[in-house]
């Protein structure tokens, strides 16, 4: 495990620092589903400025509708495999699209998005010395020979497949995080987060919980992709963004996994939704795609005692917290 060298000395660019006491933070793909948490929690501090870089590619200004127009809140419609020059103190970098949908869609911007928009943010970080932190994910270990996963996994990933631009290219961001760290000073965070699930998840993402309550709620079967006994780890958002907070303010470069060792199979989960959401849901069993991980469970033992963290929301409690959103933007009322 690496320890945090001391910061580089700060750049005359970096204003903040000398003329105020605000912390001005930078959130890539803060109009998507985690950002936009982390923005509603980060502009809850009224020392912190928060600027949202993002292309809109799967986010929406829709997610950040409460701040636009706050004098602490700026927006802007930015690719981060363009650079970027803003003077910032600290960088939570999310841009990449999260669901297989999507970054299987057009995989080679995927790549992009993970190889050049991070060498960005770190040139970014370096010239005003931000501390920096990837969001990276559990996706790193592949379909993992060892069970749960610890940080000290080193994976089991298909360079070759159709995962691979994101597996792959997560993989070169961390690779790129440690090596600004080692070689340039740079002030890095990585948290490894495990699938996390909450309201303002994309409806049409494909993922396993946004597409059960959107089943569930629209009457549609639960369609369990085969063979449906494997298993992931899911955590509520509100605790993922309170341990990214955790991370970013600590003094350890992580990598460190973020998810809910809670783990179930997915017709576990189908169960539960339909218990909790419709219990008159039929509940199918469909093909699968190529490469789907058999199994998925975070140790979170470095977060509970490096960051003091642990998640609080138990699924079956988190499940319903989603209902309202999803329903309001399906237009279907609770009957
Ligand atoms: P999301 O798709 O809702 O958010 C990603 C945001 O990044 C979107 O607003 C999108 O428009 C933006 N974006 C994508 N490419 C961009 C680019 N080239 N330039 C600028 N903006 C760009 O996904 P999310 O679930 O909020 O995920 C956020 C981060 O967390 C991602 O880095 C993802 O890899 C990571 N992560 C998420 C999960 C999860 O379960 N949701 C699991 C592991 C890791
Ligand atoms: N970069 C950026 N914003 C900055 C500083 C750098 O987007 O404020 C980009 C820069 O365009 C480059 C990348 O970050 O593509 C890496 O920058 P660095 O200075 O580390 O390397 P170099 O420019 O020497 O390749
Ligand atoms: N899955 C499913 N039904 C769906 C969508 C996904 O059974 O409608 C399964 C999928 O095969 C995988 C798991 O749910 O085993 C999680 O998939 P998701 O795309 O949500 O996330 P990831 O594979 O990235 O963990």
């Amino acid at each position: 495990q690496t320890t945090t060298k001391p910061p580089p000395t700060p750049s005359p660019l970096r204003f903040s620092k000398f003329f105020q006491s605000n912390m001005r933070i930078l959130v890539t793909g803060g109009a998507g589903f985690i950002g936009s948490h982390l923005v509603d929690r980060l502009m809850e501090n009224e020392k912190n400025e928060v600027i949202v870089a993002d292309n809109y590619f799967t986010g929406s200004k829709d997610n950040l509708r409460k701040w636009i127009g706050h004098p602490r809140f700026e927006l802007i419609r930015h690719d981060v495999t363009e650079p970027l020059l803003v003077e910032v103190d600290q960088i939570y970098h999310l841009a990449c699209p999260a669901s297989p949908i999507f970054y299987k869609y057009n995989p080679v911007k995927t790549i992009k998005t993970n190889v050049i928009g991070t060498l960005n943010m770190l040139g970014l970080a370096k010239r005003v010395g931000a501390r920096i932190l990837l969001t990276s994910t559990s996706e790193v270990y592949g379909d993992p020979l060892v069970h749960p996963q610890p940080e000290t996994y080193w994976g089991n990933v298909n360079p070759i497949g159709v995962r691979s631009c994101y597996d792959e290219g997560k993989r070169v961001a961390e690779t790129l995080m440690f090596d600004y760290h080692r070689q340039h000073g740079i002030e890095i965070r990585i948290a490894r987060i495990f699938n996390t699930y909450g309201p303002r998840m994309n409806i049409d993402d494909g993922r396993v919980v946004s597409n059960f309550i959107a089943q569930a709620i629209r009457d549609e079967p639960l369609t369990v992709q085969a063979p449906g006994t494997q298993t992931r780890s899911f955590c509520y958002v509100s605790d993922m963004v309170d341990g990214l907070i955790r991370l970013m303010e600590g003094e350890n470069t992580g990598p460190i996994n973020i998810g809910n060792p809670g783990e179930f199979t997915m017709i576990e989960l189908a169960e539960t939704v339909k218990e909790l959401i419709n219990p008159k849901v039929e509940i199918k069993v469909v093909d699968n795609t190529p490469d789907d991980p058999r199994q998925r469970k975070p140790d979170i033992t470095k977060a509970k005692e490096l960051l003091g963290w642990e998640p609080k929301i138990k699924l079956r409690d988190g499940l319903p917290l989603m209902e309202d959103d999803f329903r309001q933007r399906l237009a279907v009322p609770k009957k």
